[in-house]
């Protein structure tokens, strides 16, 4: 069935589903730039566990609930590397 304008609601929703697979498109490959862009764990020494009371989830540099804004990969809260640098408060 066609609206006035010659459009099926079968058009309507093949477009809809075209755009938001679009989207979701845009966004994974925005992700996996920007996973692109960290320093890699060998760079900075990146360890799974702590070192002197230093370790990823005190850190300034983490994300929860695994992943550090600037080394790739996924990094786990007791970890430690180089970089680390004390949060704040
Ligand atoms: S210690 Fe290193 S890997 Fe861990 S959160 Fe901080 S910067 Fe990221």
């Amino acid at each position: 069935m066609q609206n006035r304008n010659g459009t099926s609601r079968r058009d309507v929703l093949r477009t809809g589903a075209t755009i938001a697979a679009g989207i979701v498109g845009v966004a994974a490959a925005s992700s996996a730039r920007a996973e692109d862009e960290k320093i890699a764990q060998e760079l900075v020494q990146y360890q799974n566990s702590p070192k002197d009371g230093q370790q990823c989830n005190m850190c300034a540099q983490w994300v929860e609930p695994n992943a550090c804004k600037i080394v790739a990969g996924v990094i786990h809260p007791n970890g430690y590397c180089v970089a680390y640098a004390p949060k704040e408060g």
